[in-house]
């Protein structure tokens, strides 16, 4: 994505991000605004110490990880409670986002390397967001302890494998109606159909093919949702 693409910069970060919500059918009170603000600061700051993410820009920031995080809120209906595990978390996206928009969902960050689970709970901390687990572990070894299995209603996964692959890694932490929402941007139709039938011999359906334009982009995401029988 061109900057060429983004309004100019007398938008300050903080209007980019209410109105790119707001244009994804979400209202950022000022605190949770405040706490996305924040995200930025201490994400730059560590990203100079520890790799994170390629994307420093804070308008880049709130377009490709916030309001492609938030995105994911098309998939599923939070209710309070509602147990959600994101898969290969890294610097906390889409859960982090998800929960500082809907703070009833019960969040667990799940992230095979130590230093993103060091952040995440660093990041958690600094944001003074409560009741999140962070996880040091691989999806395929969390998925096979017993009380993990079937223990969420929502799985959520940005950037971690090819469909079909995460299909395997999220199924076992579903409860039976559950749902693994999955993002993919352009080009994602050569695996479609695969996935119609890698879900079908699993236990699977695809429920959902939602189309999302990502707000002061041109770019058009695909939002997969799968649900468990
Ligand atoms: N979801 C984030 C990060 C994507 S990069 C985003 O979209 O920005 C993929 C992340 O998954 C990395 O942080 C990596 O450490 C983690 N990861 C890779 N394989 C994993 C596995 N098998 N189990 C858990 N985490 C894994």
């Amino acid at each position: 994505m061109g900057h060429s693409t983004l309004p100019s910069p007398q938008f300050s970060t903080q209007e980019l991000l209410v109105d790119g919500a707001a244009a994804l059918g979400i209202i950022l009170t000022a605190s949770q605004t405040g706490k996305f603000i924040e995200y930025i600061d201490f994400l730059s700051h560590w990203n100079n110490k520890i790799n994170l993410t390629r994307i420093i820009d804070p308008f880049e920031i709130v377009v490709k990880h916030f309001l492609d995080s938030l995105l994911y809120l098309k998939g599923f209906a939070p209710f309070p409670g509602m147990r959600l595990l994101d898969l290969g978390s890294g610097a906390g996206f889409p859960g982090v986002p998800l929960k500082i928009a809907e703070p009833k969902l019960e969040v667990t960050l799940l992230d095979a390397r130590e230093k993103k689970v060091l952040f995440l709970r660093l990041l958690l901390r600094r944001l003074r967001i409560k009741g999140v687990s962070c996880l040091h572990d691989r999806a395929e070894k969390l998925g096979n302890i017993p009380c993990r299995q079937g223990g969420y209603q929502v799985v959520v996964t940005r950037a971690l494998a090819p469909l079909e692959k995460l299909i395997t890694l999220g199924l076992p932490f579903l409860r039976p109606g559950g749902r693994l929402v999955v993002s993919k941007g352009p080009g994602v139709e050569p695996e479609l159909d695969r996935v119609y039938k890698a879900s079908a011999s699993r236990g699977m359906q695809v429920a959902q093919v939602i189309r999302v334009p990502l707000p002061f982009s041109q770019l058009v995401r695909t939002l997969l949702v799968l649900t468990k029988h």
